[in-house]
């Protein structure tokens, strides 16, 4: 059976770290896979989720199975966090899901088994496993640039144009803030003209929400997708607890499905929970009760936005350093201090890319997205002069 199977493309960035791990010179540069990392390069388990951890231990009596929704408790308090009541609790269903990943999975597969009819808007460049997903369910899909990547601009009137021409129960995509791969985020203005556009023509958003927190903070983050909910009767959300705590490995994210009332809200958990069910039964517990009791105690979650914070202002510091360098060769790194979260995307040709890994140690994905927390303050000038010999 097997024999008939074709192998399948490696991960990309999989083969990057192998590289980058075998690359013997002190002074490499990682800027491939996307985890934050601190300003020595490591990616600490917070002091909050340890914290927690230890209360888990002591306090936890059962690992019995709960049910496809996950942790109920952790649900209702990333609905606080993400939503901040922008929306009568009894218009969401939220269940949790094994990360941001699983969220997606979800929203898709209910809107695919559901209404094929539906088209999705996507943005590109967007995270690849949008599409995959999108692809591997046979969803409709209609592109249209969100950021231009030579003119390192974010594309308003294509996104605008697209949300025009989408259809009643077309479903339209937006990442909730710190665009990945670009780092280009929607300005308030475009959220209000993309929920005003998608209101009048009965489109519903999907809203990526990743990196809550690692952009501008917690309320400015999420400040678009509140707008957007606000303003129209159905959205979905796939939200990412897996950056925000650190907690990546322990897969941990949750999908809401706002309905115009109470009844049309559960008939749609019914439906997420059972396609959860045929997925993957319950998703894994350990990072989600983590998650609800840094949430629902004072002091933790005090301690846990400080840590977040400090991770914000690392990511802000970077982009400022980087823009502050300006032209290196052809590549003008100012836009990057405009942008937010911890990618940004440059306009590198393939012969570039690979000249910055074997002449400078730099590793970075083939499609010039970099992540920025790859890069010490001290890294900053010396990763611009590699872009200038490579692209000058
Ligand atoms: N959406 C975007 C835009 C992402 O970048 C990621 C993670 N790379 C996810 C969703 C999924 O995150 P998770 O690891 O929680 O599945």
């Amino acid at each position: 059976m097997f024999d008939q199977l074709k192998p399948q493309p490696a991960d990309a960035l999989l083969s990057l770290i192998k590289l980058y791990n075998a690359d013997p010179r002190d002074s490499k540069i990682d800027l491939g896979v996307g985890v934050y990392r601190d300003e020595t390069g490591g990616t600490p388990v917070f002091a909050a989720v340890k914290s927690a951890e230890r209360r888990l231990i002591e306090t936890q009596d059962s690992k019995a199975y709960l049910g496809p929704e996950g942790d109920v408790g952790f649900v209702a308090a990333v609905c606080d966090l993400a939503l901040d009541g922008a929306v009568a609790d009894d218009r969401v269903a939220g269940l949790q899901t094994p990360g941001g990943t699983g969220a997606l999975r979800l929203a898709i597969e209910l809107v695919v088994r559901n209404l094929p009819e539906a088209t999705f808007w996507v943005g590109t460049p967007t995270w690849p496993v949008h599409m995959s997903i999108l692809t591997g369910l046979g969803a409709r899909v209609r592109t249209y640039e969100h950021f231009d990547v030579q003119r390192q601009a974010f594309n308003a009137d294509a996104m605008l144009a697209a949300a025009r021409e989408a259809g009643r129960g077309d479903i339209f995509l937006l990442h909730g803030c710190c665009h990945n791969p670009t780092g280009a985020d929607l300005a308030p203005e475009h959220w209000r003209e993309v929920a005003q556009i998608l209101s009048a023509n009965g489109a519903v958003p999907l809203i990526d929400l990743a990196y809550h927190g690692l952009g501008e903070g917690l309320g400015a983050d999420a400040a678009g997708a509140r707008h957007m909910i606000g303003a129209l009767p159905e959205a979905l959300i796939a939200y990412s607890c897996d950056k925000n705590f650190g907690v990546y490995r322990e897969r941990t994210g949750a999908v809401f499905a706002i309905a115009a009332d109470c009844a049309a809200a559960e008939v749609a958990g019914s439906n997420l929970a059972t396609i959860a069910r045929n997925n993957w039964s319950m998703p894994p517990d350990h990072g989600a009760a983590v998650a609800r009791l840094i949430l629902t105690d004072a002091e933790l979650r005090v301690q846990w936005q400080d840590e977040l914070q400090g991770m914000q202002a690392r990511l802000s510091r970077i982009r400022q350093r980087l823009a502050a360098c300006g032209k290196a060769g052809d590549v003008d790194l100012s836009h990057i201090a405009a942008q937010r979260g911890m990618f940004a995307t440059l306009p590198l040709s393939p012969a570039a890319i690979a000249a910055l890994r074997e002449r400078h140690g730099v590793y970075m994905a083939g499609s010039g997205r970099i992540n920025i927390a790859g890069l010490a303050e001290r890294d900053c000038d010396r990763f611009a002069a590699a872009l200038a010999d490579v692209e000058g």
